[in-house]
């Protein structure tokens, strides 16, 4: 295999070699466990984890993904809710890892969590203060940039400028601004360990460089995350790990996704427009949403809209309708050299699709039974390395696809017979329900929303 990355550090396409022949170590930045995933951070699990399929066909991979489980968000929403901070991740820790999974994305090897690392933090962190790279100051622990010559090289952005620019509120224990927290202060009622600077808590980045050092070693060969990571949090990791580690690489590659906005938005709470996978999982396949979210390239931004859905939607009729009424065989074949080719040059998604495509044409119009089995399985095969077209042929078309109303439709008709309902037009109401039912779709009235399901899915 000859796979091209495009290089954040190197800000080009490249050929990746992994440090170890044979093998490969790739870091993806996980959640911060306080709340339910939304449609934006599905984008970074669902691409890296075709990269992860992509590099199991040659290499022995381990893919490790973390979950932040100490931050001052966490601690937020524990002091809004009343809720224990244990309560709190382990409860969105559970929800992130059934959500992915419904978008069919494959755990990674680890799922290392910050609060199991602490001991490995404090020593990083002294390591870093013996070699002169950080200092303390009123029990926090800083990174001090300028001791760092490459600081800024990741996302190009010049230290010096950065200090003439800076015109934020300089915390008076920092030695300059861009200086980044280590170790902070916790109060009784904050989650604290001991260290040598007193009862406190770690700093967000060097999380990552601890646990990427643990379970992948100190250079890595892939360091992945979206594309608001590069600043600061990446560039900080890069400064710890290096400074840490005598210079020593950290990342041989980095890559970043592109943002995912909805109706040409940013996606904000503000504006009440976060999409979240837990909900979108009920009513829409999981496949469907994981399709949507590879029909870009990885590093464009993607525009989500009910359009983007109802065309992956129709993608998946196209590719399970070529299937339909062929007995495919469980060996596994090999995949089309076209797919391959695509994904091998930067993880080309919508060039794999169009490969995946003709595939489904070609099917089409094959007439012998054995070729037709032949290609169903190479079919099958290809969409694997996407993760998707792997469920029950007929299952789709009974549960989710093909010429069915779409979700936003039934949330409409549904709309229109609460309407009607509060309305006391029972007539009405009960022929929308009808219209539903015809359609294969059953209602519940729960206490606060009415909930529907395709009759036939689970
Ligand atoms: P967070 O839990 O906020 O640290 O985010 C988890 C991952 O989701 C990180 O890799 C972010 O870069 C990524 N991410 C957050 N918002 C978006 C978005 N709108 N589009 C794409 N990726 C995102
Ligand atoms: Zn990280």
């Amino acid at each position: 295999m000859t796979l091209h990355l495009h290089d954040t550090l190197r800000r080009k396409k490249v050929e990746f070699e992994p440090l170890k022949p044979g093998k490969v170590t790739m870091y993806l930045c996980g959640p911060t466990v306080y709340n339910y995933a939304h449609i934006g951070n599905a984008r970074p699990a669902v691409v890296f984890d075709v990269l992860a399929r992509l590099l199991r066909r040659s290499f022995e991979l381990k893919f490790a993904r973390n979950i932040t489980d100490v931050d001052d968000k966490i601690n937020a929403a524990s002091v809004e809710t009343g809720k224990p901070i244990d309560e709190i991740t382990a409860r969105y820790i559970e929800a992130y890892n059934e959500d992915m999974g419904a978008l069919g994305v494959q755990p990674p090897d680890v799922q290392p969590r910050a609060t199991e690392h602490i001991a490995e933090m404090v020593v990083m962190i002294e390591t870093l203060v013996d070699k002169g790279f950080a200092y303390e100051a009123e029990g926090h622990v800083l990174f001090d940039v300028s001791s760092f010559d490459d600081y800024g090289k990741l996302s190009k952005r010049d230290l010096r400028e950065m200090l003439a620019g800076a015109r934020v509120e300089v915390a008076p224990y920092k030695r300059a601004p861009q200086d980044f927290v280590l170790w902070k202060p916790s109060t009784p009622e904050l989650p604290g360990w001991d260290s040598p600077w007193g009862r406190g808590r770690p700093g967000w980045h060097i999380e990552c460089s601890a646990m990427a050092e643990k379970h992948l070693g100190r250079t890595i060969d892939i360091h992945a995350g979206g594309q608001d990571l590069v600043f600061p949090h990446h560039e900080n990791e890069l400064a710890q790990s290096a400074c840490a580690h005598d210079g020593e690489v950290f990342a041989r590659y980095w890559l970043h996704n592109g943002f995912l906005g909805i109706d040409n938005t940013k996606m904000s709470k503000s504006l009440g427009n976060v999409m979240l996978v837990h909900d979108m999982v009920k009513t829409i396949p999981g496949e469907v949403i994981r399709l949507a979210l590879l029909s870009a390239h990885y590093r464009q931004p993607l525009d989500w809209n009910d359009d983007v859905l109802e065309s992956a939607r129709k993608m998946l009729d196209r590719i399970y309708g070529s299937l339909r009424g062929i007995d495919v065989p469980d060996e596994e074949a090999e995949a089309d050299a076209a797919v391959l080719a695509a994904l091998e040059d930067d993880l080309n998604t919508p060039k794999a699709l169009s490969a995946i495509f003709n595939l489904a044409r070609q099917l089409n119009k094959t007439e012998d039974e054995n070729e037709r089995v032949e290609r169903a399985a190479v079919l099958r095969a290809s969409s694997e390395l996407l993760g998707i077209a792997q469920g029950d042929i007929e299952a789709w078309f009974s549960g989710g696809g093909n010429g069915e109303l779409a979700a936003e439709d039934v949330e409409a008709l549904i709309d229109k017979r609460n309407k009607a309902r509060a309305e006391k037009d029972f007539a009405a109401a009960d022929a929308v329900r009808d219209e539903l039912a015809a359609a294969g779709i059953t209602i519940e009235d729960g206490a606060s929303a009415t909930r529907w399901r395709r009759d036939g899915s689970n």
